[in-house]
């Protein structure tokens, strides 16, 4: 069985699900259809009742959700309990103000009509989400798309399965119709039968440049659309002027959350000249103090990775671009317990001809390299396939603008922390795909923009 929760603390093999049957499949896709149907002709409004019922569930059961994520995954429990919050904060978001954003566009035209968009469901989505934010991930495409009416099939990573049914759990707790949202344990060919089915109308997937071509190929050829949100390798830029303290404070935070497997964590620190040395000492004083151990202990400060798999993946990256050149500044050392645990672990010296230039270190490690202007700091951050986001820091807010302007990625934060919000949209360019999620412009990722004059 491909599905099971396998703690990555531990390495304790807690439980197995079986793979999806061709009736589930099927169940799926009718209950989803006959929704979407009926959904048509009902007013958004019972659907913002049954989200806030959602969001208000999701609040109650916090800490027993937050701990199957943990078990799941390996994330730090605290981190578990403020991504079921950020999600019920979604839920809120789209049940309080969907109802609104979906109201009909008038547009002013020399036809004699009037001309409006109504902004309407398309059927049944297909959704394939990562491990990462167990909850989260599901909620980015689930509250929007909840309120516009389009029913969803959830194929959720194969390590994370206790939260997937979870997620489904209270959705249906909270009243939401059959169908809402299915999760099934679908393999990979399930998968692509799902997306062929005539009743299913779009697809949504976060995850790797690999699972996300693949799934796009298949959407590609039975013309579905899809919005794609793949992997990241951050640019976080500390310009001359900036104040090493904030910058620092900032950049080990963003780069140890989750262990550092975060699509929009920054993994490359490019950091201005006059203020290289300071910064990379203080960034060491700061993973230095980090504390590995059980996620579920407060104490805790830097968890495992979510699988042996993806230790292993780390490992041999470091271990590539050592050989390759690369300094170890701080870090690279086992760490005596049984989980998957990467020390935090600080790179420098990786030149344009190391084959880890251009990767993505999904974990605790940072890269650290030097530049003597903007221009050099622009260059290298966009010298990347991906385009995700990124993170500028300055003393001159005006300045850390300019900067972020020439950064070619979905989303850049200027001496913050790159958040995501319900109103702010989510997504890349480049290698790190299409379409957003979230917002006005997620909300919409998946509607008919129906076109209706009336003369
Ligand atoms: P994967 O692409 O392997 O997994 C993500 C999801 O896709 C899982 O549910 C996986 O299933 C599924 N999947 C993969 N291949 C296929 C396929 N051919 N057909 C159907 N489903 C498929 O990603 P990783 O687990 O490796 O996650 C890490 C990557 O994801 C990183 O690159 C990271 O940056 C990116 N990511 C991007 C995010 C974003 O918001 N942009 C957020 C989180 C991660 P299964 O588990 O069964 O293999």
């Amino acid at each position: 069985m491909a599905y099971k929760t396998v703690n990555p603390y531990n390495n304790e093999l807690v439980k197995t699900f079986p793979n999806a049957t061709a009736d589930e499949i099927e169940t799926a896709l009718s209950n989803g259809q006959a929704l979407y149907k009926k959904w048509r002709d009902e007013p958004i409004s019972d659907r913002s009742k049954i989200l806030h019922r959602i969001a208000a569930l999701l609040r109650e059961n916090e800490t027993e959700l937050a701990k199957i994520a943990t078990i799941d995954m390996g994330k730090l429990l605290s981190e578990s309990i403020g991504e079921v919050e950020l999600c019920a904060i979604i839920a809120d978001y789209y049940a309080d103000n969907g109802e609104e954003m979906l109201k009909p566009t008038p547009i002013s035209s020399r036809n004699t009509g009037d001309a409006e968009i109504l902004h309407q469901s398309t059927g049944v989505l297909m959704m394939v989400e990562p491990w990462n934010f167990p909850y989260y991930q599901i909620m980015r495409v689930f509250a929007p798309n909840f309120i516009v009416g389009n029913p969803m099939i959830l194929k959720h990573a194969s390590n994370t399965p206790a939260s997937a049914q979870a997620f489904e759990k209270i959705v249906s707790e909270a009243g939401a119709p059959v169908g809402s949202l299915t999760n099934l344990f679908a393999s990979y060919d399930q998968v692509s039968e799902i997306i062929a089915d005539p009743r299913v109308q779009g697809v949504a997937l976060t995850g790797s440049k690999r699972g996300g071509q693949s799934v796009a190929q298949t959407a590609g050829k039975y013309l579905k659309k899809n919005s794609m949100e793949l992997g990241g390798s951050d640019a976080f830029v500390v310009l001359s002027d900036a104040d090493v303290d904030q910058a620092v404070n900032l950049a080990w935070r963003v780069r140890m959350y989750n262990a550092g497997q975060v699509c929009t964590s920054a993994k490359r620190f490019i950091v201005a000249d006059n203020l290289y040395d300071e910064f990379l000492e203080k960034l060491k004083n700061n993973f230095e103090k980090l504390v590995p151990g059980d996620p579920m202990d407060e104490n805790t400060t830097i968890a495992p990775m979510n699988s042996k798999r993806a230790k292993e993946k780390l490992q041999k990256q470091i271990d590539t671009a050592v050989e390759n050149g690369a300094k170890v500044y701080y870090g690279n050392q086992p760490i005596d317990l049984p989980g998957q645990f990467i020390q935090p672990t600080i790179l420098t010296d990786i030149d344009k001809d190391n084959p880890e230039f251009y990767d993505e270190l999904f974990g605790p490690v940072a890269q650290v390299f030097k530049v003597s202007s903007d221009q050099e700091a622009i260059d290298l951050a966009n010298d990347s396939e991906l385009g995700l986001g990124g993170i500028v820091v300055s003393k001159d807010a005006q300045h850390g603008h300019r900067v972020a302007e020439k950064i070619e990625t979905g989303m850049v934060f200027v001496n913050s922390f790159l958040v995501s919000l319900p109103e702010l949209p989510f997504g890349g360019v480049k290698g790190s795909g299409y379409g957003r999620e979230l917002s006005q412009l997620g909300l919409n990722a998946f509607t008919n923009e129906k076109l209706v004059v009336t003369a």
